[in-house]
């Protein structure tokens, strides 16, 4: 049985650590919008020509588009045994869409996981995050060093962190995946985890919270199965 897990979470939460991790821990594919949106535009789908063109004009990508290139790429062989999406779904109407992609694909249990982390300390955590200048790699939390662990290049601080651009970050998150996390928050499914913890604690809560969460799970595909 394959497992789907949604990791929400505001910038600074760790999320994208943690879907990693998880990712290769258990031989999920990890889907984060942005690589999926990046790699469809270097394989020039369908799909992603229509989302270019419309960034090209500069407007932001609807529903459709978005859920199209998402559906795309959990319908091929490696995303069998499951994924990790991390910044999807940003809209109910992409939530709603997701589950029937997942009733329609048949691969397990979807949990979704909200990591929570108070304002004051996201802002903290996103004031004092540092990027590589040369290759862009972001700063391990508690990684102090003068030289990025990947290339060497010179850390410095990222450009739009100041608390102000954070705290509009922080709004617009809020505001736009409220929705979301109320149309997932009944669910035997749901769980919030506290993002505060260090995060090799965060990691070994996750864990225990996703097991429980899946082992009380109804496969997202409800109809014909229980009559069998
Ligand atoms: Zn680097």
């Amino acid at each position: 049985m394959g497992l789907n897990v949604i990791m929400m979470g505001p910038p600074g939460a760790g999320k994208g650590t943690q879907a990693e991790r998880l990712a290769r821990e258990r031989g999920l594919l990890k889907i984060s919008t942005g690589e999926i949106l990046r790699d469809a535009l270097k394989e020039q789908t369908p799909v992603a020509l229509v989302a270019k063109a419309k960034m090209d004009r500069g407007e932001l990508i609807d529903d459709q588009t978005m859920i199209a290139i998402v559906r795309d790429r959990l319908m091929r062989p490696d995303a069998e045994r499951g994924v990790i999406l991390d910044g999807f779904p940003r809209t109910v109407a992409q939530a709603e869409a997701l589950d029937r992609i997942l009733e329609e694909r048949d691969s397990g249990p979807l949990v979704v996981i909200d990591v929570v982390v108070p304002e004051e300390e996201l802002v903290r955590r996103l004031a004092s995050r540092r990027i590589c200048s040369s290759c862009g790699t972001n700063a391990g939390p508690g990684d102090k060093s003068p030289a990025c662990s990947r290339c060497g290049g010179v850390m410095v601080q990222r450009a739009d962190d100041n608390q102000e651009v954070v705290l509009e970050r922080l709004k617009i998150y809020q505001h736009a995946t409220r929705p979301v996390l109320e149309y997932y928050r009944g669910r035997p499914t749901f769980r919030v985890v506290n993002g505060t913890q260090a995060p090799e604690r965060v990691a070994h809560e996750l864990d225990t919270l996703i097991d429980d969460a899946a082992s009380v799970a109804v496969p997202v595909k409800t109809t014909t199965e229980g009559a069998l």
